[in-house]
């Protein structure tokens, strides 16, 4: 199963993908997370991409696709995948059709999480306030340009995979158990 999870930052994108890791036994390849590993670990990469993060912008299409392409080849994605905020772009969208026909692999659906921004800012601030301000990019001024750019450069994303026929639109705003039922059922999995 190859799946792409798509929806605003705090739609639940990363716990529907834990959800989703344990019941198709496939991975979720979160390029977010990556992209924090490498500015922990204070790599080059790392050191490039850290402002442009902070800033809650986007890093460069080819930095997070070399990065995709290059995890979708490890053993562990034999079976498939859940890419996890990613692609972010339509450019990334199409950089990944490419590189999956070179590996001759295609996807199986791509899961919408549809949420409203304003309600996702209160629910992103109290994550951050739980976890004691953890991420740099969960201050609300930041929270709101991810939205912004969210809007902008990936909603567009939803005609581009509906088009291919495999956009799965789930409510959001359900409850956590609700919403994975939800997409169970969209992926004829329940
Ligand atoms: P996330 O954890 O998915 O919300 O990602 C955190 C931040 O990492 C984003 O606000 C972007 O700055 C960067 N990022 C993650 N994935 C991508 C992507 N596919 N394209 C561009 N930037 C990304």
């Amino acid at each position: 199963m190859r799946l792409i999870l798509l929806g605003p930052p705090g739609a639940g994108k990363g716990t529907q993908a834990q959800f989703l890791t344990e019941k198709f036994d496939i991975p979720q390849l979160s390029t977010g997370d990556m992209l924090r590993a490498a500015i922990a670990a204070e790599t080059e990469l790392g050191l490039k991409v850290k402002d442009m993060i902070a800033r809650g912008d986007l890093v460069p299409d080819e930095i997070v696709v070399g990065i995709i392409s290059d995890r979708i080849d490890e053993s562990d994605c034999a079976n498939g995948f859940i890419l996890d905020g990613f692609p972010r772009t339509t450019g990334q969208a199409e950089a990944l059709d490419d590189l999956l026909d070179e590996k001759g692999i295609s996807l199986d659906a791509v899961v919408e999480i549809r949420a409203d921004a304003d309600i996702l800012v209160g629910r992103i601030l109290q994550r951050a306030k739980e976890n004691g301000g953890a991420r740099a990019d969960d201050n609300e001024e930041v929270l709101r340009n991810r939205l912004d750019v969210y809007q902008e450069m990936t909603a567009p994303l939803v005609e581009y995979y509906s088009a291919k026929g495999l956009l799965k639109s789930v409510d959001g705003m359900a409850g956590i158990e609700e919403v994975t039922a939800s997409i169970m059922s969209a992926l004829n999995a329940d």
